[in-house]
C-alpha cells in the first residue's frame, strides 16, 4: 500500500499487543485508499461488507482487513441514530486519519504503525494508558456505550486479557447500563461470549461480567441460580469449568464453544430436571427436557448454533447414563461420539462435589483397564445398583430401566 502511494498503517489490537509484547491475534490494516483501490493493488484481495466495505487481502491462509479510515457521523444527520437508544444503525462515511482514531473505542487500541518511519501515530494518548495499563474509553463513556453496548463487554475481556484497570470514569456507566445489552443481537453476543471466554482468561472475564452486574445479562438463569448458590456448588462449578478451559487454551488443547456453554447452562438445567424428575417425570426424559427449555431461553440473550447445541444436549443427557455400570451399558457408552466431553463433563461436576466422585473415579479407572479388569468391575454392577436404589428412595421416584 505504501509503495502504491497510500497511507495504510497498522492499527487495533494488534498494534497493542505488539507493544505489550503479546503475540497479536491478526493483524487490522487502515488505510486511506478506497477499498476499490486497495482491490487495485493486490490480486488477492476480495471485498467484503455492504454497509461499510473492507478489503480482505489474502496471505497464504492469513487474511488482512485493510479498512478505509472511516469518519465520525455528523450530529446534524439523525437518520443514523436509532432514536430511542442512540444505538449507531449507520457508519459507513470515510474520513481522515484522526477522525478514524477518534471513532474506535479504547484510547490503547486507537495506536496506528507507521512503517513510512517505524512510528506509533498516537492522537488520543494511548501510548501513556497503555504504559498505566488503562483501558479509557474516548469521548463520553455513556454515549459511546449507548452507541455500542457491546464496547461494556469489550471493557471486560482487555481488562481481564491485559490485566488492566478500567477508567473509573468508563466504570460507572456500566454498572448503570448493563440493560443496553438487550438490544445487541443475540448472535453477536454469542461471538463475544466466545471471546471473553475462550481467550486464556475466562475466570477474570466471568468474575468481572459478575463484578459489573453484566453476567446476568447474558446468563439471566445461571444468574439467578449463583445467588442461590448452596455450599458453593454452582459457582465453583463454572468456575472450574472456566479454569479448566483456560488450562487447555494454555496448553494448546483443542477447546469447544458446546463444552463452554454446556458448563455455563448446567445449573439451570440440573435444577429444572429436578422440578420434572420431582412431577413424576423419569430421569431420561427429564433432563432431556430440561435441556431443550433451558437452550430455548437462553437463546433470547445468546444465540447458539445448532452445531453447538445439539452436542451441548448430549453432554447433558449422556450425565444420566454415567450412573449405569452395567457391562453391556457401559462399553456402548464409551464408543459413544460425546462419550469423551460428557466424561470430562462428570469428572468436573464429582470435583466440584455435585456428581459421585467415586462414580466418576469408577469411568476413569473402566477406560485405562485391561479388558479382563474391566470385566471384574462390570460385575460390581450389581452392588452399585443395589446402593444406588437404597439412595434414590428417599428422594426421588424409582427410575425406569432405559431400554
Ligand atoms: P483482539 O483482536 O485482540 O480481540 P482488537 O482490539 O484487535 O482485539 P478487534 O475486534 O479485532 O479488536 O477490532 C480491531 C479494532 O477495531 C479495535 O482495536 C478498535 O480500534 C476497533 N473496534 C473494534 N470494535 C469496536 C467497537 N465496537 N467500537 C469502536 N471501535 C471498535
Ligand atoms: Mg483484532
Amino acid at each position: 500500500m505504501h509503495s502504491a502511494g497510500y497511507q495504510a498503517h497498522l492499527v487495533g489490537g494488534g498494534v497493542r499487543d505488539l507493544l505489550l509484547g503479546h503475540e497479536p491475534k491478526d493483524f487490522d490494516v487502515a488505510t486511506n485508499a478506497s477499498p476499490e483501490e486497495v482491490k487495485a493493488v493486490f490480486r488477492n484481495c476480495r471485498l467484503i461488507g455492504r454497509r461499510f466495505r473492507l478489503a480482505h487481502v489474502h496471505f497464504g491462509h492469513e487474511i488482512i482487513e485493510v479498512a478505509t479510515f472511516r469518519g465520525m457521523q455528523e450530529d446534524s444527520a439523525p437518520a443514523v441514530r436509532d432514536s430511542d437508544n442512540g444505538m449507531l444503525v449507520r457508519d459507513n462515511v470515510y474520513g481522515t486519519i484522526e477522525e478514524d482514531a477518534l471513532r474506535r473505542d479504547f484510547t490503547v487500541n486507537a495506536l496506528y504503525y507507521n512503517i513510512e518511519d517505524f512510528s506509533v501515530i498516537d492522537y488520543t494518548g494511548g501510548l501513556e494508558d497503555l504504559e498505566k495499563g488503562l483501558l479509557r474509553l474516548l469521548g463520553d463513556p455513556a454515549t459511546r456505550y449507548r452507541e455500542d453496548p457491546v464496547r461494556m463487554l469489550r471493557a471486560i475481556r482487555f481488562a481481564a486479557k491485559l490485566g488492566f484497570r478500567i477508567d473509573p470514569a468508563c466504570e460507572t456507566p456500566i454498572l448503570k447500563q448493563g440493560a443496553l445489552l438487550r438490544s445487541v443481537p443475540a448472535a453477536r453476543l454469542f461471538e463475544e461470549v466466545l471471546k471473553l471466554f475462550m481467550s486464556g482468561t475466562a475466570v477474570q472475564a466471568f468474575e468481572k461480567l459478575r463484578h459489573y452486574n453484566l453476567f446476568s445479562e447474558l446468563f439471566p438463569e445461571t444468574d439467578e441460580c449463583l445467588t442461590h448458590e448452596e455450599h458453593d456448588f454452582p459457582i465453583t462449578f463454572v468456575v472450574r469449568g472456566l479454569h479448566n478451559t483456560d488450562l487447555r487454551i494454555r496448553e494448546g488443547k483443542p477447546v469447544t464453544p458446546a463444552f463452554l456453554f454446556a458448563v455455563l447452562l448446567w445449573e439451570p438445567v440440573r435444577r429444572t430436571t429436578q422440578l420434572l424428575v420431582e412431577s413424576g417425570e423419569p430421569p431420561a426424559l427429564a433432563i432431556q427436557q430440561a435441556g431443550a427449555e433451558v437452550i430455548s431461553r437462553q437463546i433470547a440473550q445468546t444465540s447458539i448454533p445448532r452445531r453447538f447445541s445439539m452436542p451441548m444436549r448430549e453432554i447433558w443427557q449422556l450425565q444420566h447414563r454415567f450412573e449405569q455400570r452395567g457391562a453391556r451399558r457401559a462399553k456402548r457408552l464409551m464408543v459413544h461420539p460425546r462419550f469423551r466431553a460428557a466424561y470430562d463433563f462428570l469428572v468436573l461436576r464429582a470435583d466440584a462435589g455435585e456428581a459421585d466422585l467415586e462414580l466418576a473415579q469408577w469411568w476413569t479407572q473402566i477406560q485405562e483397564a485391561q479388558p479382563e479388569v474391566q470385566n471384574r468391575m462390570f460385575n460390581k454392577e450389581g452392588v452399585a445398583a443395589g446402593r444406588r436404589r437404597r439412595r434414590r428412595r428417599r428422594s426421588r421416584p424409582a427410575e425406569p430401566e432405559e431400554s
